[in-house]
């Protein structure tokens, strides 16, 4: 038998330890969440993107009464730059959440189809996207997506041609 570790290094700063166009991304997302549809999990989730260019483009979750048609904020950000910016990296994200009025006490990270999105940007593009997630305890940083999606599956995990 062998066993190995696989490791994530993540870095947590307060607010104000933040670097200003860092602050400004995860103010972004904590302002998106003001634009959640979120009327059946009640939970408002913000997502900003920084584009290469410096821009900030936002997304919230989206729903709908036939919930697998809802659409995460992470992916309603990132599919609205692909749309409106293509070509254009996306240099980091930032995600932010609030439950009953108040942003979570835990960071919420992405969930596994946002993560595979994500990855695919990332992977499209050549560059690494970093990860920036708000709680009240702190802003869980790290330095890509890839990092935090180990076995990860591009198109090339089919062997295919082109
Ligand atoms: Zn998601």
């Amino acid at each position: 038998m062998k066993e190995y570790e696989l490791n994530v290094r993540v870095k947590v700063l307060m607010p104000a330890e933040l670097e200003k166009s860092d602050a400004e991304l995860v103010e972004a997302a904590k302002q998106a969440t003001e634009t959640s549809y979120s009327p059946y999990s009640h939970f408002q989730v913000g997502a900003a993107l920084r584009m290469e260019s410096g821009e900030i483009i936002k997304g919230s979750n989206q729903e709908n009464a036939s919930y697998p048609v809802s659409c995460c904020a992470e992916r309603t950000a990132l599919f609205w730059a692909g749309a409106n910016r293509p070509g254009q990296a996306v240099r980091a994200i930032a995600i932010a959440a609030q439950s009953k009025g108040r942003f979570t006490d835990d960071v919420t990270g992405p969930c596994g189809v946002c993560r595979q999105a994500l990855l695919e940007v990332e992977h499209r593009q050549g560059s690494p996207i970093r990860l920036l997630l708000y709680s009240e305890s702190g802003v869980h940083v790290t330095d890509s997506i890839e990092e935090i999606v180990p076995f990860s599956f591009y198109a090339e995990s089919m062997g295919s041609e082109e």
